[in-house]
């Protein structure tokens, strides 16, 4: 049985005090619910120590939005594994479709990020999704199976046991446009496949694929209720710890 994740990418949204209160709102909101997955929260790096303070006890769980690849060194300005680990991180997105476009990072740089995560005992959300064009182009399936197989190129299954797939569809982050859940679920479905192919059938079955994409309260129940469907992740709505929460209770 796959455990549902429901995780949220905060982005470059909230400063501290802002971080403490939505966190306080989702811990009580969470006090009456018996929440039947696992939620993650991903904070900026400027929050991740307070959040983890936060959240101790609690059946929130801590993840970072991106670090650096190398293990150490002169890279000014930017933030290690192991320094995520340190603040309590569990969990951490790499490949987001604003990362691959905005800040250039290629497939074969989220293939050492993925290994380095690992190395370090993070988990790792990994974000894969075609652009608009390729979808009226019909290359959905050849841009997630190039996404899929660079990332995780050179890797043995054993090692991959605490992958988690986050397929989000550009076209529909941050823009108000969901993939349907027919869409969604065809998408989920090859990448299972194209797991099973490469890696086994046992790790395909255990293999966790969130959807990511404009999830709201009132698209969510529709999009988990899909068979290879184990979860969200989300952007906009997880700022607002009440849409947040429905999604959660939707799980
Ligand atoms: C995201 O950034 O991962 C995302 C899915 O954003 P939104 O929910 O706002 O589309």
């Amino acid at each position: 049985m796959r455990i549902k994740v429901i995780a949220g990418n905060w982005k470059m949204n909230n400063d501290l005090f802002e971080s403490k209160d939505l966190i306080s709102r989702l811990l009580n909101g969470l006090i009456n619910t018996t929440a039947n997955c696992e939620v993650v929260i991903c904070p900026p790096f400027t929050s991740l120590s307070e959040a983890s303070a936060m959240i101790k006890g609690s059946t929130i769980k801590l993840g970072a939005q991106n670090f650096h690849q190398e293990e150490i060194g002169a890279f000014t300005g930017e933030v290690s594994a192991k320094m995520l680990l340190s603040t309590g991180c569990e969990f951490v997105i790499i490949g987001h479709s604003e990362r691959r476009t905005i800040f250039m990072e290629t497939d074969e740089l989220i293939n050492k990020k993925i290994l380095r995560a690992i190395n370090n005992n993070l988990k790792p959300i990994f974000c894969v999704g075609e652009l608009l064009e390729e979808r009226e182009k019909n290359i959905t399936e050849q841009v997630i199976q190039r996404q899929v197989l660079k990332g995780l190129e050179n890797f043995s299954v054993g090692y991959l046991k605490n992958l988690i797939i986050a397929y989000e569809p550009v076209w529909a982050i941050g823009t108000g446009k969901t993939a349907n859940p027919q869409q969604a679920e065809e998408v989920h479905h090859f990448i299972r496949k194209l797991i099973e192919r490469h890696f086994s059938q046992e790790f395909a079955k255990s293999l966790r694929i969130l959807y990511g994409g404009s999830v709201k309260p009132d698209n969510s129940k529709d999009l988990l209720a899909q068979k290879n469907i184990d979860g969200a992740l989300v952007g906009g709505a997880c700022l607002n710890a009440d849409s947040f929460l429905n999604i959660i209770k939707s799980a």
